[in-house]
């Protein structure tokens, strides 16, 4: 039996406004091993986004349990939170979320000063991780000079220098024309044969394709690929 870096048991999220609540995940189960790239798929509004937060304890979850590396993820301080984070996990967005007035070093090198690495050991560290996205070259640039396929391998840079054990990435290529969401994919393929598990939310079939599983989430619960030994869809593709 390999590792199970993420085990999700009978998960419920609800978003409470006012006297209405809307029950987004209904009761999710899911196990990713370590050492993944897995897609999660739905249509838009089933829940995609919310799941990925609670993963990556960016939002809390109402029922049920979450363990993070066989540790119980519940309720708990944005401090303790932002250890848990800084310790397993890297986050990429569709719209890159990189800092503007900010050059690509400085926005590579941020994790590491919030982990009190000096100025010259953080700067060093990350242009290797710019060096290895090939944008070497582009270490002074602001954002707003660079492209979109650029900006998110800077991006994937910035989620790479604190070593984490998990990459979650929601709509990643969602930004990018085809040929671009390909080399994208590229680099978290290289990122995944490095040993680090990949968790991609789209609504691409393309790009889910080029994972080894595709999670599907439908009306607040998982239609099929919940588990990488279950389903029959799961056992089609392995066999
Ligand atoms: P997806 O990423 O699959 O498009 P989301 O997880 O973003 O879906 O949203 C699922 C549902 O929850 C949607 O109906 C959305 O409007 C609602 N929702 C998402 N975030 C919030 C929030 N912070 N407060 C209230 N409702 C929300
Ligand atoms: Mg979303």
């Amino acid at each position: 039996m390999s590792n199970k870096i993420i085990r999700l048991e009978n998960l419920h999220k609800s978003y409470v406004m006012g006297k209405n609540s809307l029950h987004v995940l209904k009761g999710i189960d899911m196990n990713i091993e370590e050492g993944e790239m897995v897609a999660i798929m739905g249509s838009s509004g089933s829940g995609k986004s919310t799941l990925l937060n609670i993963l990556g304890i960016l939002d809390n979850y109402d029922e049920g349990a979450y363990y993070l590396n066989d540790i119980l993820i519940r309720k708990m301080s944005e401090k303790k939170a932002a250890q848990f984070r800084n310790k397993y996990i890297g986050f990429i967005f569709q719209s890159f979320n990189l800092i503007s007035f900010k050059t690509a070093l400085e926005n590579v090198a941020l994790p590491l000063y919030y982990q009190n690495v000096n100025r010259k050991k953080r700067n060093a560290i990350a242009l290797e991780y710019l060096d290895r996205m090939g944008l070497k070259e582009w270490a002074h640039h602001l954002p707003s000079e660079m492209s979109g396929g650029q900006k998110q391998r800077i991006a994937i840079a910035r989620a790479l220098i604190s070593k984490p054990k998990i990459i979650l990435a929601d709509e990643p290529t969602g930004a990018l024309d085809t040929q671009t969401s390909y080399e994208v994919m590229d680099i978290l393929h290289e990122v995944n044969e490095s040993g680090i598990t990949v968790i991609i939310v789209t609504h691409e079939t393309d790009i889910a394709d080029r994972t080894q599983r595709i999670i599907r989430l439908r009306d607040g619960l998982i239609e099929s690929g919940e588990s990488v030994n279950t389903g029959a869809e799961t056992s089609a593709v392995a066999g």
